[in-house]
């Protein structure tokens, strides 16, 4: 597991480009979070880059301008293309050694020829457009919050809200890779089949209950041969990182058509994804032991491992913020919905990964998960609306005036997510933003 701390964790370096060491600043040199960019509007060929202060460093750039040698230039070279699948694919050894690279570049006291030939591969943030940073081959979405499924179940079934599997499996259905899109998208409310209480046969039209899922998505890096398992203990090496996802979900349809098999169009027709990945070597100081209360069921022996429970879980915060058209329009800000900790989660990341190929299933480099919806035990902790609003009985009043008891067309859903603790670096995940239009009939 990527948990042991190392000079590039240091908070007291600094980086020669003067705003990532800003204030709130989600990529300061301690970060150095991947993406897929180009500059806006441009023919450029999209490639990937790192994020430093307001900046994106082109590794396309970077990778021809022999400031590095060895695995990091191996690392950077597989980085100049439209998609980072064959970076993944040459695993943890050169995923660090290019951080470790471009860490040495960055830092204040790198040699002035050095930074000036690193500037010169520097573009705006502001400048950036983004493109997914894979080519995704399956998308798999679980469901490892016990308090999301806690909430969502006492809706229902107010004296057995968990099916009994939960606190034994880690549960998850294979989802949609077709409709992923990047931070920025924006998709018709879908129609569908719902059926309303009481009615005797179900109606098709728009979607009523539309939905967010505030979740994580972990990026596999390198995957497995079929029939071969990852074991637990070796699971997060085949992590690349972690970004915002969310999991738009269309309540009504969901609930009409989930029996037997679970969610179909309900999910199919949108995922936003932020375009930065946080490796996990960045995550590393913000590790936390994963625990199960003991009154609780304990894993099975393959979800078990000590490294597991010594530092498989993460603290990651998480918020949700909504932007209504009339607040867009009026120049307001966005409304906060929730905030809440990754810390929570029921299943860890590993646990996940080793879950998924017990039975023989092969994961491929550029596989993305969705951790399930993240929701923590308190209130105003939950990671989808149906929650917080009761499924709609009780609904939410924003900053402006306006409520909802469920997303309107014109809604933008913003989820941002970063780290911090006392002696490191706040590392952020920059932001997935997602835009709900109307139904096409
Ligand atoms: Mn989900």
């Amino acid at each position: 597991m990527t948990t042991t701390l190392n000079h590039t964790h240091d908070a007291s370096v600094r980086s020669w480009v003067p705003t990532a060491q800003a204030e709130g600043c989600d990529f300061p040199i301690q970060n150095l979070p991947m993406a897929v960019f180009h500059r806006t509007g441009s023919r450029e060929p999209y490639r990937g880059g790192i994020a430093i202060g307001d900046q994106v460093l082109d590794l396309a750039a970077l990778a021809s301008s022999r400031q590095l040698d060895g695995a990091a230039l191996d690392g950077a070279r597989a980085c100049a293309q439209s998609a980072l699948n064959d970076f993944f694919a040459l695993g943890p050894r050169v995923w660090r050694a290019l951080r470790h690279g471009v860490f040495a570049l960055l830092e204040d006291d790198a040699p002035t020829e050095v930074a000036d030939a690193v500037r010169a591969c520097l573009i705006p943030l502001a400048e950036a457009e983004f493109a997914l940073p894979a080519r995704i081959g399956d998308y798999t979405d679980f469901y490892t919050s016990i308090d999301h499924a806690l909430n969502v179940g006492r809706l229902w079934k107010p004296d057995d809200p968990i099916t009994p599997n939960f606190q034994w499996i880690p549960i998850a259905y294979h989802g949609r890779a077709s409709t992923i899109g990047v931070s920025g998208q924006r998709f018709h409310r879908p129609m569908g089949q719902t059926m309303a209480p009481g009615a005797r046969a179900p109606a098709y039209g728009p979607c009523a209950r539309l939905d967010y899922e505030l979740e994580l998505g972990i990026w596999i890096g390198q995957g497995n041969a079929a029939g071969k398992q990852i074991p637990l203990a070796r699971a997060e090496d085949h992590i690349f990182g972690l970004c915002l996802l969310n999991d738009w979900s269309a309540r009504d349809i969901q609930f009409w058509e989930m029996a037997p098999l679970g969610p179909f169009l309900a999910k199919n027709f949108a995922t936003t994804v932020s375009p930065w990945i946080v490796t996990l070597e960045a995550l590393a100081p913000y590790r936390l032991p994963w625990t199960r209360p003991a009154d609780h069921p304990q894993p099975l022996a393959y979800l078990e491992d000590e490294g597991n429970r010594a530092h498989g879980a993460l603290d990651i915060q998480l918020e949700v913020w909504l932007e209504s058209a009339k607040a867009r329009t009026a120049g307001n800000a966005p409304s906060r919905l929730s905030s809440t900790s990754f810390r929570h989660q029921y299943w860890s990341i590993a646990q996940m990964v080793a879950h998924h190929t017990v039975g023989g299933c092969s994961l491929q480099t550029g596989d993305l998960f969705g951790s399930g919806t993240i929701s923590g035990p308190g209130p105003g902790e939950a990671g989808a609306i149906i929650e917080l609003t009761r499924a709609g009985q009780s609904p939410i009043a924003l900053a402006d005036g306006e409520t909802r008891a469920f997303l309107e067309d014109g809604d933008a859903v913003l989820l941002r997510g970063w780290c911090e603790k006392p002696g490191h670096a706040r590392i952020g995940f920059g932001e997935s933003r997602g835009t709900v239009l109307p139904a096409l009939g």
